[in-house]
């Protein structure tokens, strides 16, 4: 299959999933993950009509970055950071994503709020909630969430707009459903507590396996790679 026919594909699933669940579309943000992805195949992904993109790394991305803007005049392509992100290279972060998905810690908050605010920039913000007890997994558990929230509500170069997840894989993404849930209810408690001055709207959650439960779930934003790009190997 070409990769224009497998993202319409998906779109199609994301439609139909939210349908499903009563919800519009429009509701339902693709994020094409494209870590390990060649830029010549990203430049196809846009000519396929693909406005967002999610890298894990920051050096890769920033070689990517530059490398198509001089390819492609089209301003309203976005860059997401969906992976784990350093305080160190925060600096390059902030130059770099439109939305960052991965603020797990208020030293990491904060250096992110000062870099912004070195480039006069407003930088959009989600905090990753760890659901799991998975030692792997970076984010920050329930217990230490409304903590970081004070902080960042306090922080003015960060614009936070929800929540990210990332369940453990499932072979069977039914068994994902408790976590899409529970961060669902997250947000829906910190809104109806008005913990936050703007009520968060984001959901970044779901995956190539399981974008579909997590639409039914509540996600306004999936992250996809595999399913689009196929199989990864190492650049
Ligand atoms: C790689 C990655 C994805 C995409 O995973 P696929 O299974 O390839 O769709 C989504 N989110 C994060 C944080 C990732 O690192």
């Amino acid at each position: 299959m070409l990769l224009i026919d497998r993202a319409s594909f998906i779109m199609k699933k994301i439609s139909h999933a939210a349908m499903r669940a009563g919800r519009s579309p429009e509701e339902v943000k693709l994020i094409a993950v494209t870590k390990n992805v060649k830029t010549d195949t990203i430049k196809e992904a846009i000519d396929a009509g693909l406005r967002i993109f999610g890298e894990s790394r920051v050096q890769e991305a920033q070689k990517k970055i530059s490398d198509l803007r001089f390819q492609i005049s089209d301003s309203k392509i976005e860059w997401h950071l969906i992976g784990h992100l350093q305080k160190n290279k925060a600096k390059y972060a902030v130059q770099l994503f439109d939305l960052i998905h991965s603020v797990d810690s208020i030293e990491l908050a904060e250096e992110i709020n000062k870099q912004a605010e070195k480039i006069g920039k407003i930088q959009r913000v989600l905090i990753q909630v760890k659901l799991s007890e998975e030692e792997t997994k970076h984010g920050v558990s329930e217990g230490d969430l409304m903590p970081l929230l004070e902080r960042i509500n306090k922080l003015k170069n960060l614009k936070l707009e929800g929540l990210m997840t990332m369940p453990p894989y499932f072979e069977d993404p039914e068994k994902a459903r408790p976590y899409f849930k529970r961060l669902r209810e997250i947000r829906e408690n910190i809104n109806s507590l008005r913990i936050t001055p703007n009520a968060l709207r984001e959901l970044s959650m779901g995956m190539s396996n399981d974008f579909e439960v997590a639409i039914e779930e509540g996600a306004t934003m999936v992250r996809i790679g595999t399913a689009i790009f196929g199989e990864r190997s190492k650049l």
